[in-house]
């Protein structure tokens, strides 16, 4: 059930409705949004009688939610979210008009090569650096990441680079971790029905990346991130990052049609990993080309100053000199559509030289 409130409902009014929701045994979300604040109920067994609600003061109406998702859905937070990425004060974010750029290699392998990976993304624009510190690798055998001490450097990164710090965190006991070194906790394609470990990463103050798993419909990729929602955690990012499909010229297929899909039904933002979307090296401009077309957040890229010497992932891996060409035309097409990339100021490509060319 959800309860809209009026909108000159006063803080008092939301307070009062969220008392009750918990003397009744369950759990309140209040969602503000910029006409009204809106107050989800969950855990709830069954249906509740919308008259409890209703007399209250300040309540407009209590109506059913249709959708089995409730907090990630846009009944009931009809604006797109926008998250705001690093400390207080941090003028990043995720979501709205602006696209986020994420960069860097897949792991981090050592000091040099993070180093190396965040200049070079950082002089294309980038204000997020990615760089698995704990890699779920497909076999036992492949290189597992360098743990705690990735992270250390992945610090070491933050700043020295002012760039805000996403890595993946693979387990709850991981996440206490993970989450003293970054700024976004990423839960892998492998994890993303990993129930536990999205209920721990709903209980961090840290914004999520949440990756579509390989073969999650779009209904249980809006579940996954429910389960973060509804543990308190409303800053989450979901990103596409390709499906299993028989198509053997790629690695996986990445299906840039659920990002309109997923901004009809949820009010969460999107962004793409055309790096293992496509698992192929000559195919990551044009599908990043192609996601921001489609309406993209955002974009995630795996950059390596050296890719034919990476851990992991390196026939994926953009050369840094084509990072910035990627950089420069996802900017022009976002341009189209009345959108920027947010850049660093001291980037490469500029927004306003690529508008000129445009
Ligand atoms: C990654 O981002 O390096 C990664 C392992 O991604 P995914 O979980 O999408 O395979
Ligand atoms: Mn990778």
């Amino acid at each position: 059930m959800l309860i809209v409130m009026k909108p000159q409902a006063s803080e008092e009014d939301v307070r009062r409705v969220c008392e009750k929701i918990a003397s009744m045994g369950f759990r309140a979300h209040p969602m503000p949004g910029a006409q009204r604040t809106a107050v989800g109920i969950t855990g709830n067994p069954g249906a509740l009688d919308p008259e409890e609600f209703e007399t209250l003061p300040g309540v407009a109406e209590a109506i059913r939610v249709s959708k089995p998702f409730k907090l990630v859905s846009r009944e009931v937070k009809a604006e797109d979210s926008v998250i705001r990425i690093g400390p207080p004060g941090s003028d990043v974010t995720v979501g709205g008009r602006e696209l986020a750029l994420i960069a860097g290699p897949c792991a981090i392998e050592n000091r040099q090569q993070a180093r190396a990976a965040a200049a070079a993304v950082r002089k294309a624009g980038a204000r997020m650096f990615r760089g698995g510190a704990f890699k779920p690798r497909t076999s036992p055998y492949s290189f597992q990441g360098m743990g705690e001490e990735g992270l250390e450097i992945l610090a070491g990164i933050r700043s020295e680079f002012g760039l805000l710090i996403v890595t993946e965190t693979i387990d709850p006991e991981n996440c206490d971790l993970v989450e003293k070194y970054v700024d976004v906790l990423q839960v892998g394609a492998r994890n993303m029905q990993n129930f536990s470990l999205l209920k721990r990463v709903g209980r961090s103050r840290l914004p999520v990346l949440l990756k579509r798993g390989m073969s999650a419909t779009l209904d249980e990729f809006l579940m996954a991130a429910e389960y973060i929602l509804s543990e308190g955690n409303y800053n989450v990012i979901l990103c596409e990052r390709g499906v299993r499909t028989f198509a053997d010229h790629t690695r996986n297929t990445l299906d840039l049609s659920v990002i309109p899909a997923v901004k009809a039904l949820s009010h969460l933002p999107i962004i793409v990993d055309p790096s293992h979307g496509t698992g192929k090296r000559d195919k990551v401009i044009p599908l990043a080309r192609a996601a921001v077309a489609v309406g993209a957040d955002g974009l995630i890229v795996e950059v390596h100053p050296d890719p034919d010497r990476a851990a992991s992932d390196g026939y994926q891996s953009l050369f840094p000199q084509q990072f910035e060409t990627l950089v420069e035309q996802a900017s022009a097409i976002a341009g189209v559509l009345g959108r920027t990339i947010a850049l660093d100021p001291g980037a490469s490509v500029s927004s306003a030289a690529v508008a000129e060319k445009i």
